[in-house]
């Protein structure tokens, strides 16, 4: 099954056609759309198709929940100045790191590479479901440290929608990958590695630390500005309008992107050792 041109051309094909979604829909600047072409065919060439198939699912529902009603959520989107497509940077800053796990697995093979592959999709899965269904709630999320309310979209604002998206997320994407894995041994006509039943579990855990940690550092450590002329916050230091912003709080080079980045490598680290810890129990 995992035949190398097999796969490379199901990841072009795959890839291609995400990259035309992303365009469709705007979802995806140019470049963000040959950024998904590139890891997913990535993906698939060094990993076969379970890995494969888990991005792939996670790139069309990530895009599934953006569109769900947009026109809604635009008001809340519009008044943060943020862009609708995402550019390769934002899509590298979620898929980076997965993309790293599946080639670092290509060099050293004996090393298990899936737990935290899962784990980081779960986290970036988490965090966009959290955001974007989060904003269909009627009340105004609130921020993660002052528990003050803030308006939807602000970062580090938590919300129980969100929150309940996260866990949605976090869950389906390590489920998802464990019925895959077990496709895959049936056909190979073997066992189901343990370690993996630990997956939905494992990545639940795994997602929601990741994306608690991206909403930590968005009320703390990320800057964030604010626009005298228009009196509206922003993630940039130059407002929409053209105007040079005043940094109200964190660090210049903590950006919205480096957070998602910080975020997926934390939820990758916490389910692979969520999954040790839970296989070195005696379970039957
Ligand atoms: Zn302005």
């Amino acid at each position: 099954m995992n035949d190398p041109v097999l796969m490379i051309t199901l990841g072009v094909l795959l890839g291609a056609l995400l990259a035309w979604l992303g365009g469709r829909f705007r979802l995806l600047t140019g470049n963000g759309q040959v950024t998904i072409l590139g890891v997913t065919v990535a993906v698939f060439a060094t990993q076969g198709w379970v890995w494969g198939a888990v991005l792939v699912l996670w790139s069309l529902l990530a895009g599934a929940v953006t569109v769900f009603r947009r026109p809604y959520k635009e008001h809340f989107k519009d008044r943060l100045g943020d862009d609708a497509a995402e550019s390769w940077l934002q899509l590298l800053a979620r898929l980076g790191w997965p993309a790293v796990l599946a080639l670092l697995s290509v060099a050293v093979a004996e090393m298990d590479y899936v737990v935290p592959f899962v784990g980081a999709l779960a986290t970036a899965g988490a965090d966009i479901w959290a955001t974007e269904l989060g904003m269909l709630q009627q009340q105004d999320p609130r921020l993660i440290t002052t528990r003050r309310r803030v308006a939807h979209g602000t970062p580090g604002a938590v919300s129980m929608m969100g929150i309940t998206a996260a866990l949605g997320a976090a869950w389906l994407f390590g489920f998802v990958a464990l019925l895959l894995s077990s496709i895959e041994t049936w056909r190979a006509d073997d066992g189901i590695d343990e370690r993996l039943l630990w997956l939905p579990l494992a990545a639940l855990v795994g997602g929601l630390i990741g994306s608690l940690t991206d909403s930590l550092l968005g009320a703390t450590a990320q800057a964030y500005y604010h626009c005298e002329v228009c009196d509206r916050y922003t993630e940039e230091p130059v407002h929409t309008c053209g105007r040079e912003a005043n940094q109200v709080r964190g660090w210049p080079w903590m950006t919205n992107e480096v957070v998602d980045f910080v975020s997926t490598v934390v939820g990758a680290s916490v389910t692979a050792g969520v999954t040790v810890l839970l296989a070195q129990l005696p379970w039957p």
